[in-house]
C-alpha cells in the first residue's frame, strides 16, 4: 500500500485556475507489479479543457510581470519543497509506473535539478545592444515569454519529464496546461501540489487528465497556446506536429531513440559493461536514451558477451520496486510486455540465440535477457525496444560500425567506448545523434541540452539553450538619435 508521510500529495483532481476539480468521469491508476488499483482520478471534459487553456492566458499577463528574480524565488522554493518530499514522491513514482524506489528517487533529484538550474537561469534571461548601420539608430533586442505553453508528458519518467518542461517555461514568464500521461498521473499531481504550496500563482500551472487525442486536438487547434512541448512516441509527436500546422506553433519534441552503443577493440571492457548496464536496464529499458543496440567489434565480442551476462546474472533482481534489493521493475503494463516478446521472438526466428534469460516472468516483469547473433537488418534492431533486452551485433571495423550505427531515422543518444583519442573525435563527429556519450553510459543532467537530430525530435531541453524555445526575440530600433 502507497502509504504517504505527506498525505496531502496524493490528488486525484484536475488542476485548473488554482483549484482541485474533481469531476464525474474517472479513470484507475493501477501498480504494474500486480495491476492492483492504486487511485481514481478524475477526466476532464473539453469545456474544462478550454477552460484551462484561458485561464493560463489571464495568469500569463500577471505572471509575465513579475521580475525574474521574483519567478526564480518561486521556484526555488518549489524546488526546496520537491527535496523535502522527495521521498514521498519516489514511493508514487514506484507504485504507479514500477521503477524501484532508489531510481525513483534518483528521479525526483534529477526533476528537481531542473527546477533549480532554471530558478537560476531565470535571471539571465540578458538581452543584446547591437551597433546599428547609421549613426542616427539604436538597436535593441529583447527577449519576451512566448506565451501559454501546453505540455505533454510519457509516463517513463513521470515526475522528470514535467519538471523539465514547467521549469523553463515558469522562468521565462510563460504559463503552462500540461497533461500528463494517463498511466501515471499521481506524480504530475504531487508535484503540483508542491506548487501551489510552493505559492506559484493561480492559473500559471494547469494539469489536466483525460481522453489524449481530444485534449490534444484541443491544445493544437487553440490559438491561446503558443508552444507545444512534447515528449513520446515518434508517431504520437507526428500526429501532433501535423495538427499544430494550422496555428504554426513552436514546437518542442522529444521522441523515440535507438541507441547505439559500440564497444571497440580498444576499450577498457570491464568499464563498457558498467556503462552498458546503466544505459541497457535501468527503468527496466524503458528510456527513450537507453541502449538499443549493442555493437561490439569482433575480436572482444566473445569475452564482452560473457562479462555482460555475468553482470546481468549477478546485478539485477527482478520483481516489485518497493522491495529491498530489486533492481528491475515491471514493464508499464502487458502490452508492454506483448511489444517486447514479439520483436524477441521474431528476432529469435531469423537467427538471435538467447545467451542468457533470467527465470522470472510473472505479471509484467520481464526477465533481464541477453540475445546475440543479431543482425542490423531485424525488427528488434530496428525500433526501440524498451524492455530489459541486450542484442549484441558484432561489427568488423570503424566504418562499419558507423554505418550500422547511422543507419536509423532515429537520432537521440549513442554511446561509444574507446580508448583511442583519435578515434573519440572520428567517432563523436561521425555520429549522426544529437547526444554522445563517450565512456559513460549515463549523460542526462541539467546543465547539458537533452535532445535528438532527425526523427527525435526537435529542440533542446536544459542547460542554456532551453530557454530558448520558450522566448521570443523582440528587436526594437530607435531612430532620430541626432534629432
Ligand atoms: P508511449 O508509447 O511512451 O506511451 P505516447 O506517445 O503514446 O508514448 O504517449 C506520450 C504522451 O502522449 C502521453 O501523455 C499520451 O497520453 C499522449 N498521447 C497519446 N496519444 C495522443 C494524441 N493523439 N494526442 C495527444 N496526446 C497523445
Amino acid at each position: 500500500m502507497l502509504q504517504l508521510n505527506n498525505p496531502s500529495l496524493l490528488k486525484k483532481s484536475l488542476f485548473i485556475n488554482g483549484k482541485w476539480l474533481k469531476s464525474k468521469i474517472t479513470t484507475t491508476v493501477t501498480n504494474p507489479f500486480d495491476n492492483s488499483t492504486i487511485s481514481t482520478v478524475s477526466l476532464c471534459d473539453k469545456k474544462q479543457c478550454n477552460d484551462a487553456i484561458t485561464y493560463a492566458q489571464t495568469a500569463f499577463k500577471s505572471w509575465r510581470e513579475f521580475t525574474a528574480k521574483q519567478r526564480s524565488n518561486l521556484l526555488y522554493k518549489w524546488y526546496e519543497l520537491i527535496l523535502a518530499n522527495k521521498k514521498d514522491l519516489a514511493q508514487i513514482i514506484t507504485y504507479e509506473q514500477g521503477k524501484p524506489l532508489a531510481e525513483a528517487l534518483g528521479e525526483i533529484v534529477y526533476g528537481a535539478s531542473y527546477i533549480q538550474w532554471f530558478a537560476e537561469q531565470a535571471k539571465r534571461i540578458d538581452g543584446d545592444i547591437i551597433p546599428p548601420p547609421n549613426s542616427d539608430q539604436r538597436i535593441a533586442c529583447i527577449k519576451q515569454p512566448i506565451g501559454v505553453v501546453a505540455c505533454i508528458t510519457p509516463w517513463n519518467f513521470p515526475n522528470a519529464m514535467l519538471a523539465r518542461k514547467i521549469a523553463p517555461a515558469l522562468a521565462a514568464g510563460c504559463t503552462v496546461v500540461c497533461k500528463p500521461s494517463e498511466l501515471t498521473p499521481l506524480s504530475a499531481l504531487a508535484l503540483t501540489e508542491l506548487s501551489r504550496q510552493a505559492g506559484i500563482p493561480t492559473g500559471v500551472i494547469n494539469i489536466l487528465m483525460g481522453d489524449a487525442a481530444m485534449i490534444g486536438k484541443q491544445f493544437c487547434a487553440s490559438k491561446i497556446i503558443k508552444k507545444l512541448s512534447f515528449t513520446g512516441s515518434t508517431a504520437v509527436g507526428k500526429l501532433l506536429a501535423a495538427q499544430c500546422v494550422d496555428t504554426l506553433k513552436r514546437i518542442t519534441m522529444e521522441l523515440g531513440g535507438n541507441a547505439p552503443f559500440i564497444v571497440f577493440e580498444d576499450a577498457n571492457i570491464d568499464s563498457a559493461v558498467e556503462g552498458l548496464m546503466a544505459s541497457k536496464y535501468r527503468n527496466s529499458g524503458q528510456t527513450c536514451v537507453c541502449t538499443n543496440r549493442i555493437l561490439v567489434q569482433k575480436p572482444i565480442a566473445k569475452i564482452f558477451k560473457q562479462k555482460l551476462i555475468d553482470a546481468v546474472k549477478s546485478q539485477l533482481v527482478v520483481g516489485f520496486g518497493a522491495n529491498k534489493d530489486v533492481t528491475t521493475g515491471p514493464l508499464i503494463n502487458q502490452q508492454a510486455c506483448l511489444k517486447v516478446d514479439e520483436l524477441v521472438n521474431d528476432a529469435l526466428k531469423k537467427g538471435a540465440q538467447i545467451d542468457y534469460q533470467d527465470t522470472t516472468r510473472e505479471g509484467n516483469l520481464y526477465p533481464p535477457t541477453v540475445l546475440s547473433n543479431v543482425s542490423a537488418q531485424m525488427e528488434i534492431a530496428q525500433q526501440e525496444i524498451f524492455g530489459p533486452v541486450a542484442i549484441i551485433i558484432e561489427f568488423d571495423n570503424e566504418q562499419q560500425a558507423l554505418e550500422i550505427a547511422n543507419n536509423t531515422d532515429a537520432g537521440l543518444a549513442a554511446y561509444f567506448f574507446t580508448q583511442d583519442y583519435r578515434r573519440i573525435y572520428r567517432v563523436s563527429e561521425a555520429l549522426e545523434y544529437g547526444m554522445v556519450g563517450i565512456n559513460s553510459g549515463i549523460i542526462s543532467n541539467e546543465m547539458a541540452p537533452f535532445g535528438g537530430v532527425k526523427q527525435s525530435g526537435m529542440g533542446r531541453e536544459g542547460s542554456k539553450y532551453g530557454l530558448d524555445d520558450y522566448l521570443e526575440i523582440k528587436y526594437i530600433c530607435l531612430g532620430g538619435i541626432n534629432s
